[in-house]
């Protein structure tokens, strides 16, 4: 047979979220508030969002139950499909069985909505009655903007200005679920205005973005912020991936060797991950678990494991993760979702441990693995998605090197269906591939904030 497609039913979208906080070997270090430098206590994120998902940041309960409205929803695009891709491997020659978990099935066309569902239903729950959020490439604002259109709650959505110029048909996809989209550096916010003021032609960043976001809920008690990713919530929202993904596996007589996720801030990686890694820790099977990131934006590969910002402004408490500054700019390539200067705490606490394999690519590469994919199996990947398709396929070509026939599984986090701008340059000849400046990485290292815990 040439494809295969492994279906769950309906019944089978899990019942409840996975948290790897109860499996870890060891914690990891606590938030720090970035006045006092001492750990931050749940009424210090209060401003920032609703009780139930602050509960949900410190969990160590294995398991947290999704609640029913949030299954009903899910249902219009969970339980997502997980494909054997047959005629990749054959175009690869390759001895290894790829598979790969499809996310882009979502409305928004990625894995976000898995989060921004629940956020919103638990906001709503609380009584909020707006929603602030940050946007890089637009999926995450489409993806919040489609949850406060489900959940009646107003959005507004700060968007890197590079962006918000050059992917408008992102922005027109979250005025069409009814949210408010600004560019940022706006004029809206004392974050926004110190930037212009500084540099009037700024073309925004994630950092600048969330200052932006974060502040506008901070002084309003009616409108709480919601991140995409980095969070440990958000990364237990997305496990529905790697659980649901487990049970596909189980289907198709097979299991894992190699578990593979592009990662940004780190959700869809986690998602896919995690409860595989659960099983690693609880003395099942030892598989490899790799971490993509872009060789522009070397967070796991390059960056410092330190406490940090998780934004521009200043304004987050204190985060340990892989960083390479907050102050630092990650080249202009067209993967928008990795370009973060951070990592989720949660999986820099793993890196550290020594659980999981990071690995970084160019963007040229990662854009030659996507069209050997669109190619093969038909689905045009974003290009944040492809660097988790450059890592599958270069396992596999290893494998066929030495003979091996292991099995291979990645998260297709997404279509790429806004961003073929970035292909037509692709086949154009006009991507370059942007290393990291070092000596800004190292200017950026030098200003992270003095901890006195370290
Ligand atoms: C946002 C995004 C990413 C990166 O975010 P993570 O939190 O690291 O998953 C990856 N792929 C797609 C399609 C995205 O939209």
């Amino acid at each position: 047979m040439d494809t295969v497609k492994y279906l769950l039913d309906e019944s089978r979208i899990p019942k409840n979220w996975y948290n790897i906080a109860a499996d870890l070997p060891k914690p990891p270090p606590p938030v720090l508030h970035p006045g006092t430098g001492q750990p931050v206590g749940p009424a210090d994120l209060e401003p920032l969002f609703p009780m139930e998902l602050i509960l949900q940041e410190v969990s160590a309960e294995r398991e947290i139950q999704i609640p029913e409205p949030v299954r009903e929803i899910y249902k219009q695009w969970r339980p997502s499909p997980l494909h054997r891709a047959r005629r990749l491997e054959k175009a690869l020659g390759t001895t290894a069985k790829i598979y790969y978990k499809y996310e882009g099935v979502s409305p928004a066309g990625s894995h976000k909505p898995n989060t921004s569902i629940p956020q919103a239903f638990y906001n709503k729950a609380a009584g909020v009655k707006k929603l602030t959020t940050e946007t890089g490439a637009g999926q995450w604002g489409s993806s919040l903007a489609f949850a406060g259109a489900v959940f009646g709650l107003p959005v507004d959505v700060y968007m890197v200005k590079i962006s918000y110029q050059q992917k408008p048909y992102r922005r027109a996809l979250m005025e069409t679920y009814g949210a408010r989209c600004v560019a940022s550096p706006s004029e809206e916010t004392n974050a926004g205005r110190t930037i212009l003021k500084a540099n009037p032609n700024s073309t925004g960043s994630l950092g600048i973005a969330i200052s932006e976001a974060v502040e506008m809920a901070a002084q309003d008690p009616n409108t709480k912020y919601a991140l995409g990713s980095v969070l440990n919530h958000v990364l237990m929202h997305q496990s529905v991936i790697g659980l649901e993904a487990i049970a596909q596996m189980e289907m198709a007589g097979d299991d894992p060797d190699i578990v593979i996720g592009c990662a940004g801030g780190g959700s869809n990686f986690a998602g896919i991950a995690f409860p595989f890694l659960g099983q690693n820790f609880r003395g099942g099977k030892k598989r490899q678990i790799v971490a993509v990131e872009p060789a522009a934006c070397p967070t796991m590969t390059r960056g410092k494991y330190a406490y940090d910002f998780g934004d521009t402004g200043h304004l987050t408490p204190l985060v340990k993760m892989h960083t390479l500054g907050s102050t630092f700019m990650p080249a202009g390539i067209h993967a928008g979702g990795l370009r973060y200067h951070g990592m989720a705490p949660m999986v820099s606490h793993l890196l550290e441990l020594g659980a999981i394999s990071p690995e970084a690519y160019n963007q040229t590469e990662c854009f030659e693995a996507a069209v050997t994919f669109a190619r093969a199996e038909g689905i045009v990947p974003a290009p944040e998605s492809s660097h988790a398709i450059k890592s599958a396929v270069a396992h596999a070509l290893k494998a066929k090197a030495e003979g091996k026939s292991p099995t291979i599984l990645f998260c297709l986090s997404g279509h790429g269906h806004f961003d073929m701008a970035a292909y037509t340059d692709y086949f154009a000849g006009k991507l370059v591939d942007a290393p990291y400046d070092q000596k800004a990485l190292d200017k950026a290292l030098s200003e992270l904030p003095k901890v006195a815990a370290e």
